[in-house]
């Protein structure tokens, strides 16, 4: 998947390929010189982006695997970022925890039903609820497993329908998990910083936050409060709890959505590379 970028050096427009780690290491084609960018944006966000590029190019059948994907990988962040959030208010070494975490995640991560049971278990521990939305009927798992398994060929209206429940599923968890948000954030930018130290003091590093269909914070919404910078004050357990889950009508948060940033997403990946 492609996107263009521009080259700080000379304002060379490059078409580059968007990668797993979100570090990409460019070198102008027209003036040569090099610089390492770095986007700021998670697996999952990415992902849904994709399938909204997809659906709205008329590749109906191949967003379904990304919406799909996407919800599976924001169960993980919301996973993480709850986990982390624990952490921090124990006062814990969040390096030390996440890479605890990560060898965790590996014992889950080849079978999508244990990483399904780790998420509803740490749901109902943060919100004291039992996560609804993980009925097969409310995740449309019947017509996930037909597109994907049984080569289904669907109707756009139905992929939008299936992209604007999940996109309430995700938005819903991303509400709920207020800053908590941000421990997964601190750590991909932890991530940045490393990767930026290791570079040679004469390249240029870019860093871009691209348009996309969530809005998953980045900027804490308490004031900053003392201790260690990776550490994110976590949200009240009270007022993760108290606050109602918004009765969204899917259909019509989805098209909001659409309408405000779909076409936005679609712009940056719409061009091939040249
Ligand atoms: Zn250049």
């Amino acid at each position: 998947m492609n996107f263009p970028t521009t080259c700080p050096h000379c304002g060379h427009t490059v078409q580059t390929e968007y990668l797993d780690s979100g570090i990409h290491d460019l070198t102008c084609p027209n003036c040569q010189q090099r610089w390492v960018l770095f986007i700021r944006k998670h697996r999952f966000e990415m992902l849904f982006d994709l399938g909204t590029r997809a659906l709205l190019m008329g590749f109906a059948r191949e967003a379904v695997s990304n919406f799909a994907s996407a919800l599976e990988r924001c169960f993980e962040f919301y996973l993480k970022a709850a986990l982390l959030e624990r952490a921090a208010s124990e006062h814990r070494d969040l390096l030390v925890v996440s890479r605890e975490l990560d060898a965790t995640w590996k014992l889950l991560v080849s079978q999508s039903e244990r990483q399904l049971g780790a998420f509803a278990a740490v749901y109902f521990s943060r919100q004291g609820q039992a996560p609804d939305f993980l009925t097969p009927q409310s995740l449309q798992a019947d017509f996930r497993n037909r597109v994907i398994h049984r080569g289904y060929l669907p109707r756009e209206e139905e992929v939008d329908a299936y992209a604007a429940r999940l996109f309430a599923i995700m938005n819903r968890l991303l509400e709920e998990l207020g800053d908590a948000a941000l421990q997964v954030t601190v750590l991909q930018e932890r991530e940045y910083a490393a990767a930026l130290d290791l570079l040679p003091g004469n390249v240029t590093a870019v860093f871009e936050e691209h348009p996309g269909m969530f809005r998953t914070r980045r900027e804490q919404t308490n004031p900053p409060q003392l201790g260690s910078p990776a550490s994110v004050p976590p949200t009240p357990r009270s007022a993760a709890s108290s606050t109602p889950s918004p009765v969204l009508n899917d259909a019509a948060a989805f098209q909001t959505a659409l309408r405000e940033r779909g076409t936005l997403v679609a712009e940056l990946f719409g061009k091939r590379k040249s």
